[in-house]
């Protein structure tokens, strides 16, 4: 049987890849996967066993066990939104944090921690009809994937959506300290040599610093729909 395709929507933080993946998941009826969460995910429980995040070959053995027993799970829930499980626990909320987004940025440095982390995406997404979100998601991860979409915007337009998630969370952030934490990760994530971000040669560039969210995920569904038509499936 034919497959439908793989999206592999890959770029830099606060380009709006999660809403954008989520919402094109919905329209499609494909499954949503957010490899960013799996990074976080390790980047805690490393935290949580006290081993530090430049500890390459500790943090390695933590993200080598959470794979192997298979303890990083997702669970749909019905408004497109999925909770992370640890073992069990719901860890959606303290994942998401500025401390976790900086220690997944850290440890998906180590070439260890991302070639425990790559079967367990492969394996989810190799069906197809799968969205699948992440840095290396069209280069490493999926290369043959039939539709590949580099979401980016400039960094001020990045650092200004984080800006407002945090305020609509209750936070008290201060715009500066977010507008370096967004390039301090664009420069960790484009400069590490393992899986560096950077558009696949085959994706399409889509910037929405200009856009709004639907106008990206009308586009992005539209193509995905073409590229079907075209499979025959
Ligand atoms: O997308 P999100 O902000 O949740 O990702 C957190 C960090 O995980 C990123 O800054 C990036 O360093 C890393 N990551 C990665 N490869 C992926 C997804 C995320 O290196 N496929």
């Amino acid at each position: 049987m034919k497959r439908r395709p793989i999206v592999a929507i890959d770029g830099p933080a606060g380009a709006g890849k999660t809403t954008v993946s989520q919402r094109v998941a919905q329209e499609l009826g494909y499954v949503r996967l957010d490899t960013g969460a799996l990074y976080r995910c390790v980047a805690l429980a490393s935290a949580r066993r006290g081993i530090d995040w430049s500890d390459d070959s500790g943090v390695t053995k933590v993200a080598e066990d959470l794979a192997k027993r298979r303890a990083i799970r997702f669970q749909a829930l019905g408004d497109g939104n999925q909770k992370v499980l640890v073992d069990a626990e719901d860890v959606s909320v303290q994942i998401r944090d500025q401390a976790m987004g900086q220690g997944a940025s850290r440890v998906s440095a180590i070439p260890g921690v991302r070639s425990a982390l790559l079967d367990m995406q492969r394996v989810q997404g190799s069906e197809g009809g799968v969205v699948l979100e992440g840095r290396d998601i069209g280069t490493v991860v999926f290369p043959d994937a039939e539709a590949k979409f580099f979401l980016t915007a400039s960094p001020v337009v990045r650092a200004e959506r984080r800006y407002q998630e945090l305020v609509d969370r209750g936070q008290s952030p201060e715009l500066e300290d977010i507008i370096r934490e967004v390039k301090e990760r664009d420069t960790r994530d484009s400069q590490r040599p393992v899986a560096p971000l950077k558009q696949a040669d085959d994706a399409e560039l889509v910037d929405s610093s200009n856009l709004d969210i639907e106008e990206v995920v009308t586009h992005i569904v539209e193509r995905v729909r073409a590229i079907e038509a075209e499979l025959g499936v």
